[in-house]
């Protein structure tokens, strides 16, 4: 089965034994607890609902068969998502190497959580991989990416990396939320663990926080299930509910996501208000070639830097009608931010700077409204300036 049909089908297969309802959609089963027949075997497969739940497991069904993955497993939020993975994964006196560029909550994971474990991790541009192989420590254990990058949109080369981790049997952790399984598959390239918010696109009505690990190494898949449980920072059974009613639209959001993007970042490139446009779509774009190469889309988020001063982009940004002012990303209504002011405000000015992250940089979560809608609240706005 292609990918929009298995969005729809897997993991809500009807149940036509006898006695039971076929349902078409899976139902939510709220029970914490699940009674049995024998006091050695639970009757229907369950006992306790942060162990297993019949929601959560077609919700794990269904994404990791859209990430070609062979096992899927949930969690209360991306980060829950994430320090599971690391609990599981690696101890203390181990090292992660990780891309300079990441989720500034990852960062956060790693710099005043892990840290106090004695997980030791080295920030690394991995644009060029071979700056990889010169990072390797004898205590490296993992490689941690996500391409592209929030809020500068820089790629990292996904089989390059794995190709070199694998020389060293180190773990690659692929954060995959911006693109999603729809327009990227990091375990067919290569990786070893995917990692999602589904706050973002996967449940893609800015209604549910959520996470979700796909792996295909029943070795790795077993620790991070058994933390899973033993943690325990399980999503509830109405949240599973909401991310799988998301997944079966999730392709044709994409696409509608990409639609509207392209011709965003069109309009920006050529507006005489509009200093630079980072869209993996546009040719500009220095690692468009890469971005052809590992995805079959370019996604929904795109940033700009603007031809104006602190005053200059909050006029812009008070000029918006549609696009709402705010953090998270990947709902089906557009949303705009100023990193510097909102998402990644916490990153020193001058660090900030260094980078690209200056007061004129705007980023976009492109939703599924009318384009021609979009752009003009866009247009008038930039008129402001
Ligand atoms: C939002 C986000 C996260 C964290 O996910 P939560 O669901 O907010 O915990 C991790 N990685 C990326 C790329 C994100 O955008």
């Amino acid at each position: 089965m292609k990918f929009s049909t298995r969005a729809i089908h897997i993991g809500e297969e009807p149940d036509f034994r006898e006695g039971s309802s076929g349902d078409v959609v899976i139902p939510i089963h709220l029970s914490t607890t699940f009674a049995r027949k024998d006091v050695e075997v639970p009757t229907g497969g369950y006992e306790y609902s942060r162990t297993g739940n019949p929601t959560r497991f077609a919700f794990e069904k269904k994404i990791a068969s859209l990430e070609n993955g062979k096992f899927g497993l949930a969690f209360s939020s991306g980060m829950a998502a994430e320090s599971t993975v690391a609990f599981s994964l690696l101890k203390s006196g181990d090292h992660i190497i990780a891309f300079d560029d990441l989720y500034g909550g990852t960062k956060r994971l790693f710099n005043k959580v892990l840290n106090n474990f004695n997980i030791e991790v080295s920030y690394v541009d991995l644009t060029n991989p071979s700056n990889l192989e010169a990072a390797i420590k004898p205590n490296t254990r993992m490689v941690w990416i996500e391409t592209p990058t929030n809020p500068l949109m820089k790629l990292c080369d996904i089989s390059e990396i794995s190709r070199i981790a694998k020389k060293y049997s180190l773990i690659v952790v692929v954060d995959n939320t911006f693109m999603t399984p729809y327009f990227q598959k990091p375990l067919d390239l290569g990786a070893d663990v995917v990692v999602h918010s589904c706050t973002k696109y996967i449940s893609g009505h800015s209604d549910v926080v959520a996470g979700a690990v796909v792996v295909n190494d029943e070795e790795i898949r077993k620790k991070i299930r058994f933390n899973q449980n033993a943690i325990g920072a399980v999503p509830s059974p109405f949240d599973c509910y909401l991310l799988i009613r998301g997944l079966k639209t999730l392709h044709v959001r994409m696409e509608r996501h990409e639609y509207n993007a392209k011709m965003i970042a069109s309009f920006l490139s050529s507006h005489p208000k509009v200093e630079k446009v980072l869209y993996p779509g546009l040719e500009s774009h220095p690692q468009h070639d890469l971005a052809k190469k590992q995805m079959s889309g370019f996604g929904g988020m795109i940033s700009f830097y603007l031809k104006a001063d602190a005053n200059g982009v909050k006029r812009f940004l008070s000029n918006l009608n549609i696009f709402l002012l705010a953090e998270s990303l990947g709902g089906v209504e557009s949303l705009i931010n100023n990193p510097s002011k909102m998402t990644h405000a916490s990153i020193p000015e001058e660090e900030r700077k260094k980078i690209g992250i200056t007061d004129n940089l705007i980023r976009i979560s492109v939703g599924i409204e009318d384009v021609e809608d979009l752009i003009s609240d866009l247009d008038n706005a930039l008129k402001s300036l």
